[in-house]
């Protein structure tokens, strides 16, 4: 218990940055979410009232009745409330300083060019886009806009993966030389739009493998320089016509760690594990909204670490705050759309693996 309380002692003047910075100096950031679904409405609104630099100024959507309900159980009047058509009349708003894009992977450029357009900063939900050349279009349009990109990689603010990257560098740990990360859940309504190429860009890789490989990225705190991978899917399943369902891949990194990742649309899973030369660090859940858990040992779950507060009160509002407060401060977000980028290019090298059969070398 000693090894873990020292880390995570060490860690504590990062945190503590991260909290200050989150605290708050002048006016809170107004937010427009975009797309009132599942995580726009139903986990990301109810978060601002654990924020202390950002609120909610607008919402956008294809559904007047539920836009006018939303802005009405949040204060906000019929100027606050966009459709799809009229949402570039957003840059008259002087309410809103950031949009959050809440859609489906497809539509994640087109809703964040156009808001660097209106001279608004853009939060991205994950995927950051569909390909890498949207995504460079999107980096474009919000650097020729002056306008802060994030992406909306929540776990960067989540206390348990937070502790968890501090002993992966920790002496405790030794040298990381293996990752295993598995993401995965049983998708259902074969006609969602997660299993529509069209709007997801792809199957559980796009949506859940993103976790394992960024798991893999800042675990290791490295690039990965190759990539192998294979695909298993029963295309006689409706659910996966279009999409694939698991998908399996090896990343090698420059030190010689070796990252073992997969996704799936078929099972539950939710898992990290990371073997240093001294120690091993877990995690399951890993990467859920709440009750993630995290172990040390030499040889399996010996001691469970209680994390420190991350820096917000969730890591929702950590990330949220996050974006106001580089804003406000003039920094550059931790997970900028230059790392939304990074991930992309990896996904179309994994797809190509799977695709061609063969180890793709990365640049
Ligand atoms: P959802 O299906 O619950 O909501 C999608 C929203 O987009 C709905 O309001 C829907 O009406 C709207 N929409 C507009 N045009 C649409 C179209 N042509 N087809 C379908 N919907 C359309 O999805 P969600 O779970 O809220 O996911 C939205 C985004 O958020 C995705 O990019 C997803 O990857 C991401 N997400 C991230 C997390 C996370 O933990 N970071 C969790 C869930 C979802």
């Amino acid at each position: 218990m000693e090894i873990e309380r020292r880390t995570l002692i060490a860690a504590a003047p990062l945190l503590a940055a991260g909290s200050a910075c989150a605290q708050g100096r002048g006016r809170t950031l107004g937010y427009a979410i975009v797309g009132l679904g599942g995580y726009g409405l139903g986990r990301i609104i109810p978060e601002f009232k654990n924020c202390t630099r950002s609120r909610l100024a607008a919402v956008v959507s294809g559904d007047p009745a539920k836009a006018k309900k939303v802005a009405d159980e949040h204060g906000l009047g019929a100027d606050a409330i966009y459709s799809y058509d009229d949402f570039d009349r957003i840059r008259d708003n002087p309410d809103v300083d950031i949009v959050y894009v809440c859609l489906p992977n497809s539509m994640h450029a087109e809703y964040t060019i156009r808001a660097a357009r209106a001279g608004k900063h853009v939060m991205c939900e994950k995927p950051m886009a569909i390909s890498v050349a949207e995504c460079e279009a999107m980096i474009a349009a919000c650097k020729a806009a002056n306008r802060k990109l994030m992406i909306g990689y929540r776990c960067h603010f989540e206390a348990t993966n937070i502790a968890a990257m501090r002993l992966a560098k920790s002496a405790d740990t030794g040298k990381i030389r293996y990752v295993r990360s598995e993401h995965g859940f049983n998708a259902g309504d074969p006609t969602a739009w997660r299993l529509k190429r069209a709007l997801s860009g792809g199957g559980s890789l796009m949506d859940m493998g993103i976790y394992s490989l960024q798991a893999a990225r800042y675990m290791t705190g490295e690039e990965p320089i190759a990539v192998t991978a294979r695909e298993s899917t029963d295309r006689t399943d409706p659910r996966f016509r279009e999409v694939e369902d698991m998908i399996d891949w090896t990343l090698e990194f420059p030190s010689g760690a070796i990252a073992g990742c997969q996704s799936m649309y078929s099972a539950n899973q939710n898992r990290i594990l990371l073997m240093g030369t001294r120690g091993r660090v877990e995690l399951e859940p890993a990467t859920r909204y709440e009750g993630n858990r995290l172990w040390t040992g030499r040889d399996g779950r010996e001691q469970e670490v209680s994390p420190p507060p991350g820096p917000g009160k969730t890591q929702f509002a950590g990330q949220l705050d996050h974006l106001s407060a580089c804003v406000q401060d003039g920094g550059t977000p931790i997970v900028s759309g230059e790392e939304g980028l990074r991930d992309m290019r990896i996904i179309e090298a994994i797809y190509r693996s799977a695709r061609e059969g063969r180890t793709i070398r990365l640049a």
